[in-house]
């Protein structure tokens, strides 16, 4: 069972009573940053909410904190997160001036994938996140963030290379960083992807269209 992040008209009410307990993007860490309700609280050093531009056009979202992440309680440090920030900068988009975050805001043990009742539970921050934030592109960084916000089970090579339109938002599908770290060859892939990302960027965002 995949877990939609919109999945019905009731829960996108739900979301928009939800989004109104919080002022702003700030407000909402302080109210999420104890979060206990799933079981990755009691195995967490920190709490990984996110970081960024709090108006950025475009929200990068990846699967859950890693090792280097849960010790720093920052999203993608470390190796992975090396790399996240050279492609970024390749097109010319400095880490501030995104928002970064992942599906799941606590490092899963050993980082293994998140079950799907941490995901249930982890969701309402990330949808909330999007609520205040309000970008008009969301960049997914692997198949389990890709699969999870898109409710589908689609894989990578159907994923990739285009614009989806999605729940209002322009969603761009690529590798996450520490899968090409793994397999070098798809960085070939991930250079079309992020151009397409500067491009249509460009185009909705700059110019406006
Ligand atoms: S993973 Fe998400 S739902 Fe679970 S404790 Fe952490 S913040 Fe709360």
């Amino acid at each position: 069972m995949q877990v939609s992040l919109f999945d019905d008209d009731a829960a996108a009410n739900n979301q928009n009573n939800y989004h109104a307990q919080f002022r702003d993007l700030n407000d909402l860490y302080e109210q999420s940053k104890t979060c206990t309700k799933c079981r990755l609280a009691a195995t967490r050093s920190n709490f990984v909410f996110g970081e960024g531009n709090p108006e950025a056009q475009i929200v990068v979202i990846g699967e859950a904190p890693g090792a280097e992440e849960d010790a720093q309680g920052r999203p993608f440090v470390g190796r992975s997160g090396k790399l996240l920030d050279k492609i970024l900068e390749a097109v010319g988009f400095s880490r501030k001036s995104v928002f970064i975050c992942n599906i799941i805001k606590c490092r899963p043990p050993e980082n293994r994938n998140p079950n799907i009742d941490e995901i249930e539970s982890c969701m309402p921050w990330l949808k909330t996140q999007l609520q205040l934030i309000k970008p008009r592109i969301l960049l997914l960084l692997g198949r389990v963030a890709a699969n999870t916000v898109l409710d589908n089970k689609q894989s990578m090579g159907t994923l990739r290379g285009k614009i989806i339109r999605w729940s209002g938002y322009d969603v761009i599908v690529t590798y996450h960083p520490a899968a090409l770290l793994r397999n070098p060859n798809w960085k070939r892939h991930c250079w079309e992807d992020v151009k397409m990302l500067r491009s249509h960027y460009d185009k909705r965002v700059t110019s406006n269209q």
